[in-house]
């Protein structure tokens, strides 16, 4: 079975051919700056295979329409003959409010009720257009969405709801959502399956710590708390987003500094995180920075893996027995630094890191804990792609039994 994977921003569209009999990725690419000046897609034939074929364009992309044309062309270029080839279409989609707790098969309601969210994920219209024009280029093929809140939907109201007047949660569900959910899902099985144990058998916290960041706690392979709220502005210290803040710092900010909500928006979730407090959002630049001395780099630093740490602290309180912390995502499967700082002073809860062990780099999934040590550390590398091909073939071969 060959499933295509695709993921539409605002302004970008990422896509994955898997080959499901083997999990092999055929193809896959990127384009971006879509609706702008000058577009770019890049696109890897065989990406895992010996010879990989990568080709650059860069033209203007008008919609998101052109760039599924551009894909659907690269796609045909020697990776299949035609694109009834492609037996299944799995959709990102961030937003799926209360409606979808699984993934689901598209019709015409299911485009209607993602539509319905929109006003709790307005940044993530794309996605529906994406699948409209998946529906309209690929004919009878079945389309299957994944939501990113959806592994979320499992927790209790003490731990969704926030301490608003009622009435907005009736009348708006305005409630925690949580996001990154395909990843948190993945990790935290693929972190089960190397402990032996089946997801209901674990207790974990993941932390996916990329440019957006967000945390777990799964109680028996079901999410009980995560760290993003309504929207995915929420909870940890971002690349350049600044997570959770004192709510009336927006109010304050409207009238000391004149500005609009929109313009409070923009700042906090493009101009905070690492960014604001030292001008670089990539993790990388901002130890280049602090091992040049620059202050506001190790100070950002600090922040990061403070608040993931106390994080850590609030989500072992709310499991009581933890089996293993689960790092992923960029930062958490690379950054060996800030993995020891947020398990720094941890060792009377548990958790005991292993220095050499954490410094190694390796692909796959690697255990960094001390021997012996209660709370075992575990990095796991992400596949959201992987995790969307397999739900949307599972969905697919059930509608067909
Ligand atoms: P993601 O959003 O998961 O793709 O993660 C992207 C972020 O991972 C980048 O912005 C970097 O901050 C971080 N990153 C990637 N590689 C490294 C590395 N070797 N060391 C530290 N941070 C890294």
């Amino acid at each position: 079975m060959k499933i295509l994977v695709i993921n539409c921003g605002s302004s970008s569209l990422k896509y994955q051919l898997r080959d499901m009999n083997n999990e092999t990725v055929m193809a896959t690419g990127l384009v971006e700056r879509i609706g702008g000046e000058i577009g770019r897609i890049a696109h890897t034939s065989r990406p895992d295979g010996d010879s990989p074929a990568k080709r650059v364009d860069e033209l203007p992309i008008a919609d998101h329409t052109e760039a599924l044309k551009l894909m659907t062309d690269r796609l045909l270029d020697g990776v299949i003959d035609s694109l009834g080839e492609i037996d299944a279409i799995g959709h990102r989609v961030v937003q799926g409010g209360e409606s979808f707790s699984h993934p689901v098969l598209v019709d015409d309601a299911v485009v209607e009720t993602i539509r319905a969210n929109i006003p709790l994920a307005p940044l993530h219209e794309s996605n529906t257009i994406g699948i409209e024009q998946a529906r309209k280029l690929f004919g009878d093929v079945p389309n299957v969405t994944v939501f990113d809140t959806e592994f979320h939907l499992t927790m209790p109201p003490h731990a969704y709801m926030y301490p608003l007047p009622m009435e907005l949660y009736d009348d708006l569900k305005i409630r925690k959502y949580g996001f990154h959910g395909t990843s948190h899902k993945f990790v935290s099985r693929a972190a089960a399956e190397h402990l032996g144990k089946k997801p209901e058998e674990v207790n974990l916290i993941t932390l996916h710590l990329g440019n957006g960041c967000s945390m777990d706690a799964v109680e028996k392979g079901k999410c009980v708390d995560t760290t993003m709220g309504l929207t995915p502005l929420a909870g940890l210290m971002m690349g350049s987003r600044c997570g959770d803040i004192d709510p009336a710092i927006v109010p304050f900010l409207a009238k000391n500094k004149s500005l609009s909500l929109d313009e409070i928006d923009a700042l906090m979730n493009h101009q905070s995180g690492l960014l604001g407090i030292c001008g670089m959002n990539d993790m990388r630049d901002v130890h280049q920075a602090r091992e040049q001395g620059d202050e506001n780099a190790q100070l950002a630093f600090e922040m990061f893996a403070y608040r993931a740490k106390k994080t850590v602290g609030s989500f072992l309180a709310v499991l009581g027995t933890v089996d293993a912390l689960v790092f992923t995502a960029g930062v958490g499967e690379n950054d060996d630094h800030l993995r020891a700082k947020v398990c720094e002073g941890l060792a009377p809860l548990g958790i005991h890191i292993d220095t050499e062990k954490n410094a190694v780099r390796e692909p796959g999934i690697r255990e960094i804990h001390a021997a012996g040590s209660p709370v075992k550390i575990l990095i796991v590398p992400t596949n959201e792609e992987l995790e969307i091909a397999r739900s949307t073939m599972a969905v697919v071969n059930e509608a067909a039994a």
